[in-house]
């Protein structure tokens, strides 16, 4: 037996690849390893100082988790994308890039996800940094607030969570330059498919990858992209909070874009068909759906949206409140009650109890969230399914 063969040091070196073979596998490889052994001492020296691009230790890079942020930096049209373990802690990280500190003031939009103005209140208000929110939808009183309050920052969501409420980006973008502010997008709702922020001249765009870039409820993620300038803070916050995508999250992440283009085309025609049947239907105070005439932002999102579609969350009232749609979710058989959006399932959500479940009722009267509001993200069933399911809960 020769020192090779001992089992001891077989358990740990059999099976080890020595070389890549020549042949490119079709799908992109899961690479779990957490270090990289490099070609010599000098080459790891230039990969950590950063003159040379590689892969030493996987919270830094990992080349399965490169091949999604590729994939998303590319279809958002950045110069960089840098992938984080939840859509929470790219929000975080996008606040960090921006440079906000003690003194410096953020101005969110009023329709921002529950937990967004959670972070931004309590964590970033509890670091020094001013927050204030104001309506950027409806109407123009935010630009003389933009004018005035001067903010660092504006934090603003292209598809709003969960009225489907679309503001002015072109016209927030310039509001915002003009007194140099740096403009975040969440652009989750929305997706590539129907608007790429950056390319109006957004700053930051942030996603949660759990929603329709995975697509099939299985991985939790979130990326930024944005230009050149803002690699050097993403980086660094991805390595000293921690924050790390793991490379299985990755793939599922990345495999999920493959067919994101398809999916959401045909949960936006379903969402569109539900939303008339919901409204049509007469049993529900109100439908939010910006592909409705009625919805105030339709005229905005058709411009914006340039008539790719109008997005794939139907927002209801219903009559009765609390009681009445906890009855209505109880009685679903195909339709789930869940709290996400953007798989392949439908997936009824209370923001009352559940997304905007921390918020102070002057914040969810300023949104426009009542206790009849449900949520429907809108999957890849039959739409007659998906209708006869929420009308005979209704009954
Ligand atoms: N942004 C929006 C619009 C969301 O709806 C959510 C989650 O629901 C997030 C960000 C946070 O993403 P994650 O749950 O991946 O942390």
């Amino acid at each position: 037996m020769t020192n090779s063969e001992r089992l001891d040091t077989l358990f740990v070196h059999a099976g080890q690849p020595q070389r890549w073979p020549n042949q490119v596998p079709t799908a992109p490889p899961i690479i779990a390893s957490t270090s990289f052994r490099t070609g010599s001492p000098e080459e790891m020296d230039r990969i950590l100082g950063g003159t040379e691009a590689g892969f030493t230790y996987s919270r830094h890079a990992n080349p399965t988790v490169e091949a999604f942020q590729e994939a998303v930096r590319a279809l958002e049209g950045g110069e960089v994308a840098q992938a984080f373990s939840s859509g929470m802690a790219a929000l975080d990280a996008a606040l960090f890039a921006v440079g906000l500190g003690p003194g410096d003031r953020l101005l969110l939009s009023v329709d921002l996800y529950g937990a967004t103005m959670n972070l931004s209140h309590e964590i970033w208000g509890a670091m020094g940094v001013e927050v204030c929110d104001a309506n950027l939808t409806d109407g123009d009183g935010w630009i003389e607030t933009v004018r005035a309050w001067r903010p660092k920052a504006i934090l603003v969501e292209s598809l709003s969570n969960p009225l489907m409420k679309v503001p002015d980006l072109p016209r927030i973008i310039h509001e915002a330059h003009q007194v140099g502010a740096a403009v975040i997008v969440d652009n989750t709702f929305a997706t590539p498919c129907l608007l790429r922020p950056l390319t109006l001249g957004a700053d930051l765009v942030v996603h949660s990858a759990t929603k329709y870039f995975g697509g099939h409820g299985d991985a939790v993620g979130g990326v930024v992209v944005g230009t050149q300038q803002y690699a050097g803070r993403l980086h660094q916050y991805v390595k000293l909070r921690g924050s790390v995508l793991s490379p299985f999250d990755a793939w599922l992440l990345h495999r999920g874009v493959k067919t994101l283009g398809v999916r959401f085309d045909r949960q936006c025609q379903n969402a569109r068909e539900l939303a008339q049947r919901l409204d049509a239907s007469g049993v529900f105070r109100r439908v939010y759906y910006p592909g409705l005439l009625h919805h105030p932002s339709h005229a905005r999102a058709t411009q914006l949206f340039g008539g790719r579609g109008y997005g794939a969350v139907v927002t209801v009232d219903v009559p009765g409140g609390r009681e009445r749609v906890f009855r209505l979710l109880s009685r679903l058989t195909l339709v789930g009650s869940a709290t996400t959006v953007g798989d392949v399932y439908t997936l009824c959500l209370y923001p009352r109890v559940a997304s905007h479940r921390n918020q102070t009722p002057e914040a969810l009267a300023a949104a426009g969230i009542s206790d009849d509001t449900l949520r429907i993200a809108v999957g890849l069933e039959a739409v007659e399914d998906i209708a006869a399911d929420i009308l005979s809960a209704m009954d």
